[in-house]
């Protein structure tokens, strides 16, 4: 499989180059030059396969001949070594959790399976790799995880102080070794400006390997499919499933649209977004317009200008219409967030994250206009990483999870960090 930038001004490139790079040196996302389609006996036998055999099978035609098959099929094992549960929340609505991997987050999948490629990647390679990461709080703590005592690579992360979770400081800031984690005195889009300024800093590439790990690399992106996967493996109507996919920078909805365009059967997708709402308008209007973020409650989709768009686009050929078709937007307020997340708990006592909850307020929306669709929500985060959320809903906060308790007896390491461009340079050449 080949990857072309979507500016059009970058050489093709293989998966392993696509994933180094992460973006293309026009600045465009890759893409891939053709979309794979997998055979309506693959998708029959879902139910006879494991999650490791169907792992391979979704990402083998993307990988292609730059990793041999037993590597890949040990890296894809890794990438799902934590169960992927399909629960009925109600007659109608099910929620496919995505955060019983080690940092709580459906950020894990992606993650995983991108630094186990990259691990690879740089096997036969003299200079080091240094990852690079702004964070507003679960992909920080997925990549250093996921990048943890890997040989070869060396991950910095900037997170704003004082604007992420406990949870997810304590997760960013307790590996050591190879994860460094900046403190910067500013707010996540200060640390995403900075992350943007090194990439274009020609005195720095000349002297480190660099390398970005947010969702537009493609490692990250494609191996958000598998689950979509996993999940019909598990549904059980007659009917394909109208999926509701919490999004902020859209790269996990991304993922669903490209498993169904290579044969998954789904009925409908369905964006949801809270106020950070640019895709759902655009979906109104057929006009997208970038938008300043506002913070919310599901601070994870606070995403004023979402980076992934451009993907679907190609996805949908540049076609307004099947886009409008097959997706539609709904924005939920925190209010509704809130509301859901205390009727969930009291009518089905099932308990939603804010992320999660956005998705279910949004595929209610949809059911009272086509009240014979049947779907899921794709369940983010665990509750316990939003406690302020959960207490603001239900009156009490989420028991916290042994494994999460354990964070709390680690020290916090990070190092303060200046809002300010020279200085995190500076760092960054005295490494
Ligand atoms: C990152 C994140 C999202 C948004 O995912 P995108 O792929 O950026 O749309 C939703 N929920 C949680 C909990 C997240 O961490």
């Amino acid at each position: 499989m080949k990857y072309f930038s979507l500016n059009k001004q970058s050489p093709i490139v293989n998966f392993k180059e696509a994933t180094i790079l992460g973006q293309a040196p026009d600045k465009g996302l890759y893409f891939p030059e053709r979309i794979p389609i997998h055979t309506p006996d693959f998708i029959g036998q879902l139910q006879q396969l494991s999650k490791e055999d169907i792992a391979f099978r979704v990402m083998e035609p993307f990988v292609g001949d730059t990793i041999p098959a037993d590597e890949l099929y040990r890296i894809v094992s890794e990438t799902v070594n934590f169960p992927f549960p399909l629960k009925l929340i109600n007659t109608t609505i099910a929620s496919l959790e995505l955060y019983h991997g080690p940092t709580f987050a459906f950020k894990d999948v992606g993650a995983r399976f991108m630094s186990r490629c990259l691990s690879y990647f740089s096997k036969n390679q003299s200079n080091k790799i240094t990852i690079l990461v702004a964070t507003s709080g679960d992909t920080g703590g997925a990549v250093a995880n996921g990048f943890f005592g890997v040989e070869g690579i060396e991950v910095v992360i900037l997170y704003p102080s004082g604007k992420v979770s406990p949870v997810q400081e304590l997760q960013l800031t307790t590996c050591g070794e190879n994860i460094t984690a900046l403190e910067v005195e500013g707010s996540f889009d200060d640390c995403q400006a900075m992350v943007k300024m090194v990439f274009a800093d020609k005195d720095i590439n000349d002297r480190m390997q660099l390398c970005s790990a947010n969702s537009i690399n493609v490692a990250r992106w494609l191996s958000q499919q598998i689950y979509y996967f996993l999940a019909y493996q598990q549904w059980e109507d007659q009917t394909a499933p109208v999926i509701s996919v919490p999004s902020g920078n859209f790269g996990n909805l991304c993922a669903g649209i490209m498993a169904y365009k290579t044969g998954l059967p789904v009925k409908h997708f369905i964006a949801a977004c809270n106020v950070n709402d640019a895709v759902p308008d655009y979906l109104l209007t057929g006009i997208f317009k970038t938008k300043p973020t506002t913070p919310t409650i599901s601070n994870a989709m606070d995403v004023g200008n979402p980076s992934n768009f451009v993907r679907i686009l190609a996805l949908m050929n540049q076609d307004y219409t099947s886009f409008s078709s097959l997706v539609s937007g709904y924005t939920i307020s925190d209010e509704v967030t809130i509301e859901t997340i205390r009727e969930v708990h009291q009518q089905y006592d099932y308990l939603l994250d804010p992320h999660g909850a956005v998705a279910y307020a949004a595929l209610k929306q949809y059911q009272q206009f086509h009240d014979d669709a049947k779907g899921y929500i794709v369940e983010t985060a665990d509750p316990v990483k939003f406690p302020d959320a959960i207490k603001m809903a239900i009156g009490s906060e989420p028991l916290i999870p042994l494994a999460a308790m354990e964070l709390f007896a680690k020290e916090k390491r990070s190092i303060p960090m200046l809002n300010e461009y020279a200085s995190f340079k500076e760092y960054l050449l005295s490494r």
